[in-house]
């Protein structure tokens, strides 16, 4: 199946993708994920991106779209993946549609800018295996320290206050549109997501139509 997760910075969307592809074994495609790496390493691709990312602005379709496109074609994609911060932009969903690549079901996190303000001001991210932690609700046993692989946590400099209201108000300008587009589509799930992590995880569950559950 080809999913896409979509929601606004903070939604929820990254954790809910790597609960999801443990379980099921689904490649996760995360976006952000495969940026930060490559600013990391300082290819090609992460020197364009940066400036971008560190004032919260998109990264340019151009770049953005021929990475994942490429990433699409491996192996590993050709039973199905979870596509998490793309698309971020009409055009980005048009470069899907125009290769093949429309999704069969997209998961919208509706939840509002409060929560993903208080969300992301306190995330923390491993350095080493990208795992997320929230200083309040999802703290670390150990502060500071990876649970899962004992990398040092980071607080992104695009969780900082001002990028956070940059990030917003370029998801209310150009990605929130993608909701209508995908539901004209007839492919959007709506799923409220300001509960708790497991409470969203069914319902994300459901919504993939994995649960086995039938809805009434
Ligand atoms: P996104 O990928 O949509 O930007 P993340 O999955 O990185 O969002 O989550 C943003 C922050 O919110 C992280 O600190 C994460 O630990 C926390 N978080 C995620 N889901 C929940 C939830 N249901 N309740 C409370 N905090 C959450
Ligand atoms: P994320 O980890 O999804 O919050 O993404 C972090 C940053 O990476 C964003 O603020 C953008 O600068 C960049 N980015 C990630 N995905 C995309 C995309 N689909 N289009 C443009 N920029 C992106």
């Amino acid at each position: 199946m080809k999913a896409i997760f979509l929601g606004p910075p903070g939604a929820g969307k990254g954790t809910q993708a790597k609960m999801l592809a443990a379980d099921q074994s689904v490649p996760h495609i995360s976006t952000g994920d495969m940026l930060r790496e490559a600013v990391a390493k300082k290819t090609p691709t992460g020197l364009k991106a940066k400036s971008y990312m560190d004032a919260g602005e998109l990264v340019p379709n151009d770049v953005i779209i021929a990475v994942v496109l490429e990433r699409l074609q491996a192996d590993d994609c050709k039973r199905g993946y979870l596509l998490d911060g793309f698309p971020r932009s009409i055009e980005q969903a048009k470069a899907l549609d125009g290769k093949n690549q429309s999704p069969d079901v997209v998961v919208y996190f509706d939840v509002d800018e409060e929560t993903v303000v208080e969300r992301l001001s306190k995330r923390r991210t491993c350095k080493r295996c990208g795992a997320i932690y929230h200083l309040t609700y999802m703290p670390p046993k150990q502060e500071g320290k990876c649970d899962k692989c004992g990398g040092e946590l980071f607080h992104r400099s695009d969780d900082q206050p001002e990028a956070i209201r940059e990030r917003l108000r370029v998801y209310r300008k150009e990605t929130a549109e993608l909701v209508d587009y995908y539901r004209g589509a007839g492919v959007l799930t709506e799923i409220p997501a300001s509960g708790d992590v497991e409470e969203i995880h069914q319902g994300v569950v459901k919504a993939l139509g994995l649960g086995g559950e039938s809805d009434s």
